[in-house]
């Protein structure tokens, strides 16, 4: 094998290489007992988020498409991007995918399985939080230095899919299809003040030799106070500058906002109301709120979204299909049977009934129940695509920002 890190392949992901190894006992023990060609019916409903959250962005089905293909399944799923909540208007888990196949034949995917969707809808659920708070004001995600490299396209893609306006990892951004977003590091600003005597050369030099499409954004933080050097940048670089960067070290802050409102101040009575104040560093939804308030337009998140606490999926079979009729069947704590998830255009409200019951009016305000499962794979094979995540950010958001910030966000933990 040659130089290599420490992740899987897709080989050995889709050959079940990164599963839990209780499958691979259980698949040889169903094939020697001739119990391998059952036909199941499986459910992944969530099994525990952050205390504080009530929606869920539903994401990762690009990736779980990804990785059954070829498989002799049928799978129906959720849209991707939907918001939806763990448990219906009558307390019922809802069910996100399912799969119909024959057990034996892809039991040790299930680990897969629930990573991708786990992770992906953290990323995603995350983004939309810290979108929502940010509201008309920019979010960049910063945050591929805070995963596995070899994990930075998918964070990206999941953290623009679920609401980052922006990413700055180069690999992210190009399954993305668009540009990467970015600034300018301390490092620079050191090299110029040991190497030409002044730091402040280092915006000039950028705005020498960088693409003129490229936002002109100062860091202000690196030696000296944040409002002058902020006033500095705007006199050297003028209308030239799109904005300054704070990323004050935690140990300077005191009040970050503070800081962002006096910045804004001192621009303003000083002719330069065109540049923006663009925040980086530990930033979250609970303190965009304040931030934005003292005039922060931008905001550059990294743990918060690229390492966000998990929401945790489980994958259980609820049918068994025994001589052509399917039984309902399911360990305690899960509900049997085939379903269909409801939900209201008008209050977002969800209701999961039978799969052969009639669609439900909605208990909340009478409107009509729109069903969300929809096929995407028959035996292996993709039967409808993923909508790209461009389309699915907006319906999202479009969702999120007709509910309150608190309906949306919760309380602070
Ligand atoms: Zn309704």
């Amino acid at each position: 094998m040659g130089k290599n890190f420490l992740f899987a392949t897709y080989d050995e992901v889709a050959e079940g290489k990164t599963t839990d190894v209780y499958f691979i006992r259980t698949k040889k023990i169903l094939e020697a007992e001739g119990l391998a060609d059952t036909l199941v019916h499986m459910e992944t409903t969530v099994s525990g988020l952050p205390r504080e959250y009530r929606w869920v962005v539903y994401a990762g089905l690009r990736e779980v498409l990804t990785l059954f293909e070829g498989r002799r399944v049928t799978i129906r799923s959720l849209p991707e991007g939907t918001l939806f909540q763990p448990r219906d208007y009558y307390g019922v888990k809802v069910p996100v995918l399912t799969i119909e196949g024959r057990y034996g034949d892809f039991l040790e995917l299930e680990t897969p399985l629930l990573g991708f969707l786990g992770s992906a809808s953290s990323i995603a659920t995350k983004a939309a939080r810290v979108k929502r708070a940010a509201g008309d004001k920019i979010v960049l995600s910063f945050g591929a230095r805070r995963q596995h490299p070899a994990l930075a396209p998918f964070v990206e893609y999941y953290a623009y899919l679920g609401g980052a306006d922006g990413v700055s990892a180069i690999a992210g951004a190009e399954r993305l299809g668009i540009k990467p977003t970015g600034t300018m590091p301390h490092s620079l600003m050191i090299i110029f003040r040991a190497r030409r005597g002044d730091h402040r050369e280092a915006w000039l030099a950028f705005d020498r030799h960088v693409e003129p499409d490229v936002k002109r954004i100062a860091l202000v933080d690196t030696f000296y106070d944040e409002t002058e050097e902020a006033l500095t940048a705007c006199k050297l670089l003028g209308d030239r500058l799109w904005g300054v960067r704070l990323d004050t070290p935690s140990s300077r802050r005191g009040d970050f906002a503070d800081i962002i409102r006096e910045v804004r101040w001192k621009l303003d009575v000083n002719g330069c109301k065109h540049v923006k104040i663009v925040v980086s560093g530990g930033i979250d939804e609970y303190q965009i709120p304040r931030l934005k308030e003292a005039g922060a337009e931008a905001f550059g998140v990294g743990a918060a979204i690229a390492a966000a606490r998990p929401i945790d999926y489980a994958l259980d079979i609820t049918a068994v299909n025994v001589d052509g009729k399917w039984r309902p069947l399911s360990k305690r704590g899960k509900y049997a049977g085939r379903k269909q998830v409801y939900k209201c255009d008008r209050c977002h409200t969800i209701v999961v009934r039978p799969l052969e019951a009639e669609p439900p009016r909605c208990p909340k305000c009478g409107g009509e129940m729109k069903p969300l499962l929809e096929t995407y794979m028959v035996d292996g094979k993709i039967v409808k695509e993923p909508e790209p995540p461009d389309s699915v950010k907006r319906r999202l958001l479009e969702e999120a920002f007709s509910m309150s910030e608190e309906e949306f966000i919760g309380l602070r933990p």
